[in-house]
């Protein structure tokens, strides 16, 4: 990770290039998916288009029929299938305004790291002074699917493909990210929490990008953890995830609190006056169990061929008393 010492205005353009990923992507070659030989009836094969800048990228999108790749785990289905297979990609590996991470230091002692858009989960998984900052990044990341699908797959994929069981969404919420989105009509900025407007869709408007992923550096004395509930597989998507975000005073009071919970709901979500209740509550906090129940009562689960709804919900009253009890333990140690 490259740090940068920032002025508060200067968060839009100081993205640099980092060291070229090591891993393949689709601008190196072909698609990682070669598509079939398409029947005889499907539509014509898939188009790539290899933009080397951000501005090339967004000329390129403006192509009718054309929709962004990046490490096409997801869009390797549609490629493989005539049916839904795009008429025209537009590889962002190539794109160095989306390839850095970079950490800026603000003058009041506050950080925030950015996350280009197709940054691998690989590189969010082994940049040390990434997890320093922010540990719970690089344990969600690492732990996404298998060393082939972390290689390749992206940042901007895993937020973009609007999957509701994917984990890396979870975890963003509950850092309060911000994703940053480029297009025709300029840049804006999107809270995570506000992302995903409904089911399996995003804010992402025609023509625009993700561009990056920007995550405050915690203040001393938080700590986060991400606990999963896997049904199937170990590389499988979750079931449930739950992350927590507390902050301790020295005397171990928790003077912050941010859960989110994901996987088993149709996007993720968060109660703030749940979180509160743990606001003041020292180690032997007693306010656990009710945010928990208070979860489990609220939320909505998904039924599908992970779990039902209904075992979730019980799961949900589970996990987030274990995710709540675990940042306790780790924050008195
Ligand atoms: C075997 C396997 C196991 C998996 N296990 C897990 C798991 O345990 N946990 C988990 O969370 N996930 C899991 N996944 C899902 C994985 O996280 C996603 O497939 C991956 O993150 C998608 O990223 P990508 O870069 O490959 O996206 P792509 O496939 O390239 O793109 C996905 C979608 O996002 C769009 N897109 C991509 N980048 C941008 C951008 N910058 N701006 C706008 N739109 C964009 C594309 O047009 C496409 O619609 C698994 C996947 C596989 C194949």
């Amino acid at each position: 990770m490259s740090t940068t010492a920032a002025t508060p205005t200067d968060t839009a353009t100081t993205t640099t290039p980092a060291t070229p990923a090591t891993t393949a992507t689709p601008t190196d070659a072909a698609p990682p998916t070669a598509p079939k030989a398409p029947p005889a009836a499907s539509p014509a094969t898939t188009r790539w288009a290899h933009p080397t800048s951000l501005a090339e990228a967004l000329a390129e999108l403006a192509v009718p029929g054309s929709v962004p790749a990046a490490g096409c785990t997801q869009l390797a289905f549609a490629l493989a299938d005539p049916r839904r297979r795009p008429g025209r990609l537009v590889a962002l590996g190539g794109v160095p305004e989306l390839s850095a991470i970079q950490q800026m230091n603000w003058a009041d002692g506050r950080g925030t790291v950015v996350l280009g858009a197709a940054v691998t989960h690989a590189r969010v998984a082994a940049d040390a002074d990434l997890r320093a900052a922010v540990p719970l990044l690089g344990d969600v990341f690492s732990r996404v699917g298998n060393v082939r699908v972390r290689s390749v797959a992206t940042v901007g994929g895993v937020l973009a493909g609007a999957v509701y069981a994917w984990d890396p969404p979870t975890v963003l919420h509950a850092l309060d990210a911000r994703v940053r989105l480029d297009g025709p009509n300029g840049r804006r900025t999107v809270a995570v929490e506000d992302f995903y407007p409904a089911a399996g869709t995003t804010v992402i408007e025609p023509g625009e990008l993700l561009t990056s992923v920007e995550i405050d550096v915690p203040p001393p004395g938080t700590v986060s953890r991400y606990l999963t509930l896997k049904t199937r597989s170990a590389e499988d998507s979750s079931a449930l995830g739950v992350a927590a975000v507390l902050g301790f005073d020295p005397s171990g009071v928790c003077v912050r609190a941010r859960l989110a919970l994901g996987s088993a709901t149709d996007r993720p979500v968060t109660f703030a006056d749940l979180d509160a209740l743990l606001l003041g509550e020292g180690p032997g906090s007693t306010s656990a169990k009710a945010v928990a129940d208070g979860y489990a009562d609220r939320v909505t689960c998904v039924d599908d061929l992970r779990a039902g709804a209904a075992y979730r919900v019980e799961m949900v009253r589970v996990y987030v008393r274990r995710a709540i009890a675990a940042a306790y333990e780790a924050g008195a140690a």
